[in-house]
């Protein structure tokens, strides 16, 4: 049986798993369907403190897991499916395999939101439909893509994509960003970048050969519809907790969130059980709160194991 387990290999979790190893547990760490987290898929992290020129998400990743790495931390890929969290010995299950465990830090993150229009699922992935500038942006060189939503997230797609691309049309729903001001000075004051304000996505239109070739939406105020012609429709509208497998164990808020315990980040209502990261924070969000978070979650576990 393991001493803790991690579940998770964004910015908490392998806070978490450089802290326990750090205090002897040896740390089992589960990584998941997105090895790394969400920061693998963005470009220049400026706001990680200790890095005055910024830093590459993925390599700022690759530097966490070989920290860890480093004072013993053990990695294995499973998508845990259920769990059993009370009691003594917690059971997380992939499929059949099992992994038992004392204690354990659930780190698992949260995975983009989808709009949920008519031609995005057919044209998702390839097709010209995505929620990652990073990973996809440069096959849009020289043409026109749109980007959607209105926060940070949006603004720092659409500055990435003005690299690679013609003309990017932002599209936000309403008139105002919701972005930090910084990104969204940078955002509506560059050359390549088009506003689309009041703009509410209603479907993604396919060519002849099935692929992305304009976005139509309708007017928030005179409810007039149009067509925005691009080959790349990038969906920037927030996140879903990955939490699913965690349903009816933990309380929850309605959007899926962990709610830990009152006066606490990171302990939940169950003995030895901890979260961390983007599962349970729907307010800051950021990787530099996700490592706090793991940092806290695997104090309080070495803390709580000490005293079994
Ligand atoms: P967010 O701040 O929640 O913004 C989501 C945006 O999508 C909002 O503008 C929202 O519109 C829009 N939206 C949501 N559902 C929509 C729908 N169905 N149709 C059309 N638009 C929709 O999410 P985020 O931009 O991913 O940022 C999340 C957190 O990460 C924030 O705390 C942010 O500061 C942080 N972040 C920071 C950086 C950075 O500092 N470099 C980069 C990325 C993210 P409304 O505004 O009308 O609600």
């Amino acid at each position: 049986m393991e001493d803790v387990i991690i579940l998770g290999t964004g910015c908490a979790g392998l806070t978490a798993a450089i802290y326990a190893a750090r205090a002897n547990l040896n740390p089992l760490v589960i990584e998941g369907s997105q090895p790394g987290g969400q920061l693998t898929t963005t470009s220049e992290v400026e706001n990680f403190p200790g890095f005055p020129t910024g830093i590459d998400g993925f390599d700022l990743m690759d530097n966490l897991r070989k920290q860890a790495t480093r004072f013993g931390t053990r990695f294995e890929h499973a998508v845990i499916d259920k769990v059993e969290l009370e009691g003594a010995v917690k059971r997380l299950y992939a499929g059949e395999k099992a992994f038992e465990t004392r204690s354990c830090i659930i780190a698992t993150g949260a995975r983009p939101r989808l709009l949920g229009i008519p031609g995005e699922a057919e044209m998702y992935g390839g097709k010209g439909v995505t929620t990652c500038a990073t990973c996809d942006g440069a096959f849009y060189r020289d043409m026109d893509v749109a980007v959607i939503g209105g926060g940070d997230s949006a603004c720092e797609e659409a500055l990435f994509l003005t690299r690679f691309c013609s003309k990017v049309t932002l599209v936000h729903r309403r008139d105002e960003l919701r972005a930090s001001p910084i990104m969204a000075d940078r955002a509506t004051s560059h050359s390549k970048i088009e506003m689309a304000w009041n703009s509410l996505p209603k479907s993604i239109v396919a060519d002849d050969a099935g692929k992305v070739c304009g976005l139509v939406v309708t007017d928030a105020i005179t409810g007039s519809e149009r067509t925005i012609p691009c080959k790349g429709v990038f969906i920037a509208i927030g996140h879903i907790p990955n939490t699913s497998f965690l349903k009816e164990t933990l309380p929850m808020d309605a959007d899926g969130y962990v709610v830990p315990q009152h006066g606490s980040q990171v302990r939940t209502d169950i003995a030895g059980v901890y979260v961390a990261g983007d599962c349970a924070d729907h307010i800051y969000r950021q990787a530099i709160t996700a490592a706090g978070m793991g940092c806290q979650a695997a104090i309080e576990t070495e803390r709580w194991l000490a005293e079994q």
